[in-house]
């Protein structure tokens, strides 16, 4: 690896131009437990590892950029949400987060289930031998194909979320012969995002059946109607990167509002009752989310609560984490191409992907952070901003860094958090080709999902 010396960039003495970012980490060589995977440490030559295979190892043999993900710690998220809800819920995985076929064996291995919203993550489940009953799948638009392929799967529930839907899912059991469980996606006008939740309007999009003003009840109503229909329960999903619990606290209370109605319109008391994911993660040292254990509690005495007032039974509950089990397990390894000072403004460190291997910040102006992984360095801090190598501009991989004066053309960069939503929403942009993501757990890495290839790509060009 080169490590030819350049100009340095601007110094964090020096004024600093708008961003995100406050002072310098203290140690730019530490690596904060809060947002990397459990088993990443620096070794003493100043080389990170992660499981016991080092960076340098991983990008030798298998390239970059490529997504490196900590097994122990999927593993052991999964153990963690499942014993903190216990026995009387169910934790279902959302697989938009990330998918493959390892990942369903893992799930299943480790007691969760699992939802999918696509014929493409349903063939991904069946086909790694995720049994159909601990299934769901979810979606404001299925198709009648992926509805037919889900009931004759036998799928342990389908998440209705229109008046069509119901008809359509109605009929096509009804033509199996099959009685299908279904719960009904409602809307309760809350939205939570990262430290907040807004109660208002935010029935105006395009999921769920809004509570208000009914459209709730009368799918319920019409639920009812179809024999080849089995209501198990209501579900509610009110976000992403969510950190406190009191948009869920709104959210159980209208749901079991819901549920009383329900008693007493048609005197049946629904035994589920689903909050959804949207927990959040740390993607830089500043968020704090909260444990599983924290969690579990809080949405129980919630539900318990709730449902004591109204007098109902308490319904088992199910939860949907995608991104709090997944997101910290990974992160993406890049080596650094080009490296640009501009003067007064901030050097422009260019990897050798991009958005087509991380959206989030072009899409969300999401914050993550990134880290020197090939090796330590004693180099004062330098502002940075690491792009990757596409024709946008706005193609950023991490808008405000600080790392060390001297990184230079052949190191390598690790940028953390990125298993949740980074693989799952790659594109070929470019026609680049998506980076594989390896797995590794005791000293032995395994490619579960490859590299594509330029053959790949001229494989579905067909002239
Ligand atoms: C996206 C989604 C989830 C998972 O969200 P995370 O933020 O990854 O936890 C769960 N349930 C539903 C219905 C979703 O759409």
């Amino acid at each position: 690896m080169s490590r030819s010396a350049h100009p340095a960039g601007p110094r964090h003495a020096d004024v600093l131009p708008e961003g995100h970012y406050t002072a310098p980490p203290a140690d730019l060589n530490a690596l904060d437990p809060r947002v990397w995977a459990r088993t990443v440490v620096r070794d003493d030559d100043g080389v990170v590892s992660v499981g016991g295979l080092t960076v340098r190892e991983l990008a030798e043999e298998f390239g970059t950029p490529a997504y490196i993900l900590d097994e122990d710690d999927f593993r052991s998220r999964c153990r963690a949400w499942r014993e903190a809800f216990g026995a009387d819920a169910d934790v279902f995985y959302a697989g938009k987060a990330f998918l493959s076929l390892a990942v369903v064996r893992w799930l299943h291995e480790e007691g969760l289930n699992l939802d999918v919203c696509s014929g493409g993550e349903l063939a991904t489940a069946l086909a790694a031998g995720m049994p159909a009953e601990r299934i769901a799948l979810h979606g404001n638009n299925k198709s009648n194909e992926e509805i037919q392929r889900a009931v004759e799967a036998g799928i342990g529930r389908i998440v209705l979320d229109s008046f069509q839907e119901i008809a359509r899912v109605a009929h096509i059991a009804q033509r199996l012969g099959k009685r299908q469980p279904v719960l009904i996606r409602v809307t309760v006008g809350v939205e939570a995002h990262t430290h907040e939740f807004i109660a208002t309007a935010h029935e105006d999009q395009k999921f769920g059946l809004p509570l208000a003003g009914g459209q709730a009840a009368e799918a319920v109503r019409r639920v009812l109607r179809h024999e080849s229909l089995e209501l198990t329960g209501i579900h509610s999903h009110i976000g992403s990167q969510i950190f406190d619990t009191s948009g869920f606290e709104v959210a159980a209370h209208r749901v079991v509002g819901l549920l009383r109605e329900i008693r007493d319109e048609h005197g049946a008391e629904l035994p589920e009752i689903d909050l959804g994911g949207g927990l959040g993660i740390a993607y830089t040292p500043e968020d704090d989310p909260r444990e599983p254990h924290e969690i579990a509690k809080s949405l129980g005495e919630i539900v318990t609560r709730e449902c004591e007032s109204a007098g109902l039974s308490v319904p088992r509950l199910s939860v949907e984490p995608g991104r709090a089990i997944v997101g910290p397990t990974a992160f993406t390894l890049y080596e650094v191409g080009t490296v640009k000072p501009l003067e007064g403004l901030r050097t422009y460190l260019s990897v050798d992907g991009g958005m087509s291997d991380n959206i989030r910040t072009a899409l969300y102006d999401a914050e993550y952070t990134v880290s020197l992984v090939s090796r330590a360095s004693e180099a004062e801090p330098m502002l940075s901003r690491v792009v990757g190598k596409h024709c946008e501009s706005g193609d950023i991989v991490v808008r405000d860094a600080f790392l060390p004066a001297d990184t230079a053309p052949g190191d390598l960069l690790a940028v953390p958090a990125t298993g949740a939503y980074c693989r799952s929403m790659a594109s070929n942009y470019n026609h680049a080709l998506r980076p594989p993501v390896v797995a590794v757990k005791d000293g032995v890495a395994r490619v579960i999902v490859r590299r594509e290839t330029e053959e790949d790509l001229l494989r579905l060009d067909v002239g």
